[in-house]
């Protein structure tokens, strides 16, 4: 996986269609993942993860790590990112999807501010994002092509402790789940 391109700071992370809605997100209530927020502001302050900003709303973000082999997701970290490196974490909702452009519109935003910032955080070239982009997507085509992964919330199981029937949840055929579509690409 790291023979691609050159390992960037800021990367893009789409999540294998397969596993869309599957995530702490889903399975946690809001007010869970409010004090998971919480907890993982007082252990690493209020900023972006990657670029360091302060300015903003900061939103958590999973980190998801996937062994192509054994067709593993594990969870190898939950972290507070800021809006625009987030907006590339999932480029694919912003970027491929009605939904996603229309509310990047309402923000005041558009897809040159998105690379412009992944430019600025990676100190690379637009031609770098392409390529970077376009590998993304090629390798999201080939994880979604495998249906049924396995995922592993690695430390963040404690989290789960309220919610034993989640289990049976997560067996739910995401495709089917009209809301949950594009919530993760
Ligand atoms: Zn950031
Ligand atoms: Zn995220």
């Amino acid at each position: 996986m790291h023979c691609e391109g050159r390992l960037f700071k800021l990367e893009i992370e789409l999540v294998p269609e397969p596993l869309w809605g599957r995530s702490l997100y889903h399975y946690l209530s809001r007010e869970e993942w409010r004090s998971l927020r919480d907890f993982v502001a007082r252990e690493e302050g209020e900023k972006c993860y990657i670029c360091g900003s302060t300015n903003g709303k900061l939103e958590l973000h999973e980190f998801w790590k996937y062994d192509d082999e054994n067709h593993v997701q594990e969870l190898a970290g939950v972290h507070l990112i800021c809006e625009l490196c987030h907006m590339i974490k999932h480029i694919g909702y912003w970027c491929y999807t009605e939904n996603g452009q229309m509310s990047l519109r309402r923000r005041g935003l558009s897809r040159e501010d998105l690379i412009k910032h992944f430019c600025r955080v990676n100190n690379c070239s637009v031609e770098e994002f392409e390529r970077h982009e376009k590998e993304s997507l090629e390798k999201w085509m080939e994880r979604s092509k495998h249906r049924d992964w396995r995922q592993d919330l690695g430390r963040y199981k404690s989290w789960m402790r309220n919610h034993i029937n989640t289990v049976t949840w997560t067996k739910r055929d995401p495709i089917g789940d009209r809301d949950m579509r594009f919530q993760k690409f």
